[in-house]
């Protein structure tokens, strides 16, 4: 068993990523095989508002020596914005957090509606069996679903475009008010003594200000962490976050978003860490089985 560093210049490890439980292109299992063959050892499994992978990804964690922290990646709403929080849960979802989940596949189901509705005013006919049609696991659908739909009926030429157009923040196809309040699915996340981290703070295109806003209410909430590193990041905003990490005593993460192959980012990919000393999240006390730290059996 490898310990984890007390840095989080870690390159075996990545706690966000995406399966064919939400919207990924690998199965659980092909995810974690992928994980093993770039040389990651310490991975969670984040689907969207779902842990319906977590049990094929430990059973194939497990045959491949790898360690898997479950996860899942809440949509919520902070100030009329959606953002993203991952609750890690290194002793699964218990009952609140599963209550949480099928109100979050409810949610989606409603907006599901509302988008192709609008969609649908827009010229897509039978927006939602088109959003449905080629989804061969039982999920419920998100706007990728309505982007391919809008990508094969030709009404945009690709995934980008759909997204710019119609489905991004702000655009007719981006509906809001579904979402669970923020702190309401930290108690959820708290409730199965998980730990929450804000997803990729760099990316609803706030101001440092407003940024710092959503971090304090983050912590008073009981959030624990953040993103410091997510994908690609330029190094000045990434340095400036790391600062305004430790301004609050967050603990800071590192996650690809990985959700298909063929891209830029694989499992693992994320930008440098910042020198600007932050405390890595799997120095949490209940993340220590996951890091390596305890409870571990002498080899034989
Ligand atoms: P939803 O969970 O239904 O709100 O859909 C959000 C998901 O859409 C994100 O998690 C991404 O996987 C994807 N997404 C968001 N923006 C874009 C974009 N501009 N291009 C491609 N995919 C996107
Ligand atoms: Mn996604
Ligand atoms: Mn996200
Ligand atoms: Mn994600």
């Amino acid at each position: 068993m490898i310990s984890l560093p007390d840095t989080l210049a870690a390159p075996g490890v990545d706690l966000h990523m995406h399966s064919t439980a939400s919207d990924g292109a690998l199965s659980p299992a092909a995810l974690m095989a992928l994980c093993q063959s770039r040389g990651l050892t310490h991975v969670a499994l984040t689907d969207h508002d779902s842990v319906a992978g977590v049990a094929a990804a430990a059973a194939a964690a497990e045959r491949l020596g790898l360690t898997l922290l479950p996860g899942a990646e809440l949509s919520v709403q902070w100030r009329g914005l959606t953002v993203h929080v991952l609750g890690y849960l290194p002793e699964g979802a218990l009952a609140p957090m599963r209550e949480g989940l099928a109100a979050q596949a409810e949610a989606r189901e409603a907006r599901n509606l509302e988008i192709a509705r609008r969609l649908e005013a827009v010229g897509l006919d039978d927006a939602l069996a088109r959003a449905r049609a080629g989804v061969t696991e039982e999920r419920p659908l998100g706007r990728p679903d309505f982007a391919r739909a809008l990508v094969e009926a030709g009404v945009v030429p690709d995934i980008a475009a759909a997204f710019k157009r119609y489905l991004g923040a702000g655009k007719r196809g981006d509906v809001k008010m579904h979402w669970p309040y923020l702190g309401e699915a930290l108690g959820w996340i708290r409730a199965s003594r998980g730990v929450a981290v804000l997803a990729h703070p760099l990316r609803y295109k706030l101001t440092r200000r407003k940024r710092g806003l959503l971090l304090d209410d983050f912590a008073a909430a009981g959030g624990e962490g953040a993103e410091l590193l997510s994908g690609f990041q330029n190094p000045d905003e990434t340095r400036d976050l790391a600062r305004q990490l430790a301004e609050r005593g967050l603990l800071a993460s590192r996650g690809s978003d990985f959700h298909f192959p063929g891209g830029p980012l694989a499992p693992g990919t994320v930008s440098d860490a910042p020198r600007t000393p932050v405390t890595p999240l799997w120095h949490h006390p209940s993340l220590a089985a996951f890091a390596g730290r305890v409870g571990r059996a002498s080899p034989n």
